[in-house]
């Protein structure tokens, strides 16, 4: 089995306020994906005002860092159980996640849901332990409380080997102790690596790409958001999008973006395990699948349950 260990997919959860925007913001610019004069955009991951107005619903965003030549594709994923579908769709395009948990306050509800999603989709989990600086922070109480969590949410023998690193995002330290913190986010990088699978590498495959977020852009229309599950995908190819009542729709993709930081950039083509942005197919939805057309076969369909996402 081949895997493209130049990849990594992960989603970030955490109760709001544990510190999952300083983290990506940190791991961003350690990174150094973020050329200096460069803002760190405030806060593109929040940014979904004019999308929401608009009736089309963002929710999700994806940072792609750059590490040492491994892209790592950090999706945000909302705490809150209202967006429960939403989090499951993030869900299906990840190998791991980064639960962050605040190394004073502990596990709060949104932890709980949060992680019982992850451990549900059987994801493997990486946790940091934030805000290590706080006064009255207690690590080693709280990954007991993380354990039990664990424990009490059923997770499986392999889930409850979790690694851990604890940081102040805010500083920007982090270490594989609670008091062996240095300026850098090299052991949080090393965890991710080490532990979240690379995806299996089925480039050679018929293309299947499901769509799971939708985006809006003036210039291009509606785009679908998604993972490369398997094969290959290019501008300009002739596609078939499979529908949920079983239709299916010839287009063509007008444009192909990937991620770099938090900015889509235009490209070629992608490959199993990438996770882009496909433009020119004007009434894409969630749950779809692309095929090439003499390949039509659709991964199962992703269910939505949010009223925000129903579209007419
Ligand atoms: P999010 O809701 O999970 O995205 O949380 P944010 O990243 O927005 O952080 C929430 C608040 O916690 C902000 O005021 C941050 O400055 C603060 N914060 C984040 N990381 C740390 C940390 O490591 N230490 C301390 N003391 N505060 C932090």
């Amino acid at each position: 089995m081949q895997l493209r260990e130049d990849i990594r997919n992960i989603a970030i959860i955490a109760h709001v306020d544990h510190g999952k925007t300083t983290l990506v913001d940190q791991l961003l610019k350690y990174s150094g994906t973020f050329r200096e004069n460069e803002q760190v955009d405030e806060r593109a991951m929040d940014n979904n005002d004019i999308e929401r107005e608009r009736g089309i619903t963002i929710l999700a965003k994806n940072t792609a860092i750059k590490y040492n030549d491994i892209a790592i594709n950090i999706l945000d994923t909302p705490g809150h159980a209202d967006f429960g579908g939403e989090v499951e769709r993030i869900m299906k395009m990840v190998d791991g996640v980064l639960l962050v948990v605040d190394a004073y306050e502990g596990c709060m509800p949104q932890t709980r849901f949060v992680l019982k999603k992850a451990l549900e989709q059987r994801l493997t989990p990486v946790v940091v332990l934030n805000k290590i600086d706080r006064p009255g922070a207690r690590p080693n109480e709280v990954i007991d409380e993380v354990l039990d969590l664990f424990i009490e949410l059923g997770a499986d023998d392999e889930q409850l080997e979790f690694p851990v690193v604890y940081a102040s995002a805010l500083n920007g330290t982090s270490g594989d102790e609670p008091e062996e913190q240095k300026e850098t986010m090299d052991p949080v990088f090393k965890t991710i690596l080490e532990n979240i699978p690379a995806p299996v590498d089925t480039s050679d495959d018929p293309l299947q790409f499901q769509v799971a977020m939708l985006d809006y852009n003036d210039y291009v229309g509606r785009i679908g958001v998604g993972r490369v599950f398997r094969g290959k995908i290019k501008a300009g190819q002739q596609v078939v999008l499979m529908r949920e009542d079983g239709t299916q729709k010839v287009s063509r993709i007008s444009k192909l973006f990937g991620f770099i930081g938090l900015k889509r950039i235009e490209i070629e083509e992608a490959k199993a395990g990438d996770i882009v942005a496909v433009a020119g197919l004007e009434d894409i939805n969630v749950g779809e699948t692309i095929c090439p057309q003499d390949h039509p076969e659709a991964l199962p369909f992703l269910r939505i349950d949010e009223p925000t996402l129903q579209m007419t």
